[in-house]
């Protein structure tokens, strides 16, 4: 099973930076979203989070953005991944949306290609009967890894071949990247399960007002020594996505102690996404976390 031309489907902050890892390890990409400016509009925002996050890809930064450049822009899904090996979707996590997206890739790319969604909680098990090849279907959950964030969690659906996990792994493996198998299906795959713990919980807290999301950041940066907390991830995450993420373990749940915070929500509303529209926990571009000061409190 060779893989070596990769369609992104969705170039938003996800999608550009599969696509751009994926380029600078010599793999022919294409790239398509609804939205022409998204791609370049991306770039731009990626490069502002590697600056303020001090941390960067795995490749050295003037290859990443000449790989940048070496992507394609596609002017319809079609011909996108018309020559496709692997087709990786990356477009907001709404399960109608992916299943849609999954049944028109399946009438558009070669027979033999595998079809991954980038979903950040959905198991493809989810998406797979909206083709006609469940054995080619898998999940390939990647974590910006523009700005360091080098994990990929790899799961499959309920007839995904084991030769498509394999082939799944080498070429996460190529990409310089860490594959993260996951054996039986759960919510979250492999270390986004943790994640999830962790958003939930300190989501819980502040937005419920017991401690001041600041705190639960400074003690994370001490605990871990990672250079920024939850909320800062969340920001750079965009908390619209983080949004759609917990509502998706909601309506698995049904639990509504699953249901994100209602302040967090008018976050939403306030139109505070984070890092993309400038306001989100913190401020940017000069967020409050990335100043030398900011553990003293
Ligand atoms: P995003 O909002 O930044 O980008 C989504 C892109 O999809 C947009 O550019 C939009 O124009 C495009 N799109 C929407 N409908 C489309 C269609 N029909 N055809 C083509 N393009 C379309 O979102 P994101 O943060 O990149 O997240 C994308 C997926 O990746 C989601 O499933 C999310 O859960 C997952 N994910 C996100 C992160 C993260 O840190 N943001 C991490 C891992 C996984």
């Amino acid at each position: 099973m060779q893989i070596k031309t990769i369609a992104i489907i969705g170039l938003g902050t996800l999608g550009t930076q599969i696509a751009v890892q994926a380029a600078a390890y010599g793999y022919d990409v294409r790239g398509y979203d609804q939205d022409p400016e998204i791609f370049s509009k991306t770039i731009t925002k990626v490069k502002g989070m590697m600056a303020a996050m001090g941390k960067g890809p795995t490749v050295p930064k003037d290859v990443w953005e000449k790989a940048a450049g070496e992507v394609k822009l596609a002017e319809n899904m079609a011909d996108a991944v018309r020559d496709a090996d692997l087709v990786i979707e990356a477009v907001p996590e709404l399960l109608d949306l992916k299943r849609k997206i999954f049944k028109e890739l399946d009438t558009l790319a070669p027979k033999e290609a595998l079809l991954a969604t980038n979903s950040s909680s959905i198991p493809v098990s989810r998406m797979e009967s909206a083709t006609e090849r469940p054995e080619k279907c898998l999940n390939l959950h990647f974590y910006q890894p523009a700005v360091g964030f080098i994990l990929c969690d790899i799961m499959g659906g309920t007839k995904t071949t084991p030769e498509v996990i394999e082939a799944a792994r080498q070429f996460i493996r190529s990409l310089d990247l860490i594959p993260l198998k996951v054996n039986k299906e759960i919510l979250g795959f492999c270390f986004n399960s943790v994640w999830r713990a962790i958003k939930k919980q300190t989501l819980y807290m502040a937005c419920n007002g017991f401690v001041d999301f600041q705190d639960i950041d400074r003690a994370w940066m001490v605990f871990t020594g990672m250079p920024y907390g939850p909320f800062a991830l969340m920001d750079m995450v965009g908390l619209d996505v983080v949004y759609d993420i917990e509502m998706s373990y909601y309506n698995e749940s049904k639990d509504p102690k699953d249901i994100p915070p209602q302040a967090f929500k008018e976050m939403l509303d306030r139109k505070e996404l984070g890092a993309k529209t400038g306001k989100g926990f913190y401020t940017y571009p000069n967020p409050a976390w990335a100043d030398k000061a900011f553990l003293k409190g």
